[in-house]
């Protein structure tokens, strides 16, 4: 059932009131015939191709129903609206497979992908399906084969110019496209930047449930459904979510939440070239350029080494010794949210549950108690070293290695060590 919208011309009394509130002009006045005998002259008319079913128009109208004594008028204008429970059933066992969404940002493939194919080849064994890879971009065909060689039995490669830069109406409607020509089962795309804003478009597009951020995904033995567990009211509960009628069901994963598919040369996989025809997507965006963010910061999310401050930092200054010890391990500066909140530093070097999760060989926390919050970024870090004045904070306890002691005492005593031992 589609969408619908009418007026009924017996309450309607031609006020303008709804062409008012209409956001899209599609709502006319038109004189009513003379023969017709109505007390009022004109008589609204909606052009349903330009409706977006806003419901604009029905609230103004109805909002006049409410107040007026004129008793039979307004309450005009009656939009049917296609309601999820009203929708008709998919047949989901004709959707088969669980596909990986590989990232390209630049021209170059993000390592994201690697953590989708090893948690997708869990997915694809416990469902008897196939595992299957989606590259969107210019020049992109090189990498099938090393997704082939991490798992991948299939690959779905969409090459083309107008793919170069990532433009989200253009990459929605092509792998939407391929959704719905091929009917995977389930669809997992990493839960970055781009990735959390195609992603949910490409559900809407394709009518289908999407877990956003999900850090734990198993398929149910009996249901064969996906279970998508992500941190939720603040990271004190897990919310396991489930999308049981409609295909595929979706869900962005927490890049850094799952190791990568190990690389086995030589793998048996099929490249799928698929041609595309933009011509019917009638796209209203276009990428005009790249503007990168400024400083030679390193970025956190790659980092094997990461030295972070808390609130313990007292101040943007107190960032200095931080850095300083970053330098020498070759490491990023990473942040608790108190540190950014208090603007001492900029988000992007946030760790945590609302910032960016990590997963270096070395995370060095400094001034940060490690509250659930922050420890939902950093967790899986291979070694742990807390530098804290509170025995007590739980940072302290998980630690691989805790320092009690004030961190500007102890930092620039381990920058000074490691500098003579390097020799800077
Ligand atoms: C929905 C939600 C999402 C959140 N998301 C995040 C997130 O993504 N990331 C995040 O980090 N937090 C997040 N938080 C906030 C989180 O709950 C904590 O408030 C925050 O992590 C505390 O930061 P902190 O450890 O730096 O500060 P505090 O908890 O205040 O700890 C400061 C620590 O510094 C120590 N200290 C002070 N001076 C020194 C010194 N000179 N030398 C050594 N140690 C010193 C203190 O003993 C203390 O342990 C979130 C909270 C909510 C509700």
């Amino acid at each position: 059932m589609a969408n619908s919208i009418s007026v009924i011309k017996d309450r309607c009394t031609g006020c303008t009131a709804c062409v008012k509130a209409c956001p899209v002009n599609c709502i006319s006045m038109v004189d009513r015939p003379a023969d017709e005998g109505s007390r009022w002259k004109k008589l609204a008319v909606i052009d349903e191709s330009k409706c977006v079913f806003c419901n604009a128009c029905v609230e103004v109208c109805d909002n006049l129903g409410e107040k007026t004594s004129n008793k039979g008028t307004f309450k005009a204008i009656v939009m049917v609206k296609e309601t999820v429970a009203g929708k008709p059933e998919i047949d989901t066992a004709s959707y088969k497979g669980v596909w990986c969404y590989g990232e390209v940002r630049h021209g170059k493939l993000v390592s994201t992908v690697y953590e989708l194919l090893f948690l997708g080849k869990k997915l694809a064994a416990d469902l008897g399906e196939p595992l299957s890879a989606v590259l969107i971009g210019k020049n992109v065909a090189d990498q099938a084969r090393d997704l082939i060689d991490h798992g991948a039995d299939k690959v779905y490669v969409l090459e083309d110019p107008m793919f170069e830069n990532f433009v989200d109406e253009l990459y929605t409607n092509a792998l939407v496209d391929l959704i719905r020509q091929e009917k995977p089962n389930k669809l997992l795309l990493p839960a970055s930047t781009i990735g959390r804003s195609f992603a949910s478009r490409v559900a809407i597009k394709a009518n289908t449930g999407i877990t956003a951020d999900a850090t734990e995904l198993s398929i149910d033995k009996a249901t064969k459904l996906l279970h998508a567990t992500r941190p939720s009211f603040g990271g004190n509960l897990m919310a396991t979510i489930l999308c049981q009628k409609q295909r595929p069901e979706m869900a962005t994963v927490r890049p850094m939440s799952f190791p990568r598919a190990e690389k086995q040369s030589g793998r048996q996989g099929e490249v799928v070239r698929v041609t595309v025809d933009a011509s019917k997507w009638n796209i209203k965006t276009k990428f005009v350029r790249f503007e990168p963010e400024k400083g030679d910061a390193q970025d956190i999310a790659a980092a094997e080494v990461i030295v972070a401050g808390g609130r313990g930092v007292g101040g943007a200054e107190g960032f200095a010794c931080i850095e300083r010890l970053a330098k020498v391990l070759g490491g990023a500066v990473g942040a608790s949210r108190a540190a950014v909140d208090s603007g001492w530093i900029t988000y992007r070097h946030q760790v945590g549950l609302t910032g960016r999760t990590v997963r270096p060989k070395l995370y060095v926390a400094c001034g940060i108690s490690g509250q659930i919050q922050h420890l939902a970024g950093m967790g899986s870090s291979d070694v742990i070293v807390a530098v804290n004045k509170d025995p007590e904070a739980p940072l302290m306890k998980l630690a691989t290695f805790s320092i009690e002691g004030d961190m500007f005492e102890v930092l620039p005593a381990l920058s000074k060590e490691l500098e003579k031992r390097k020799g800077s």
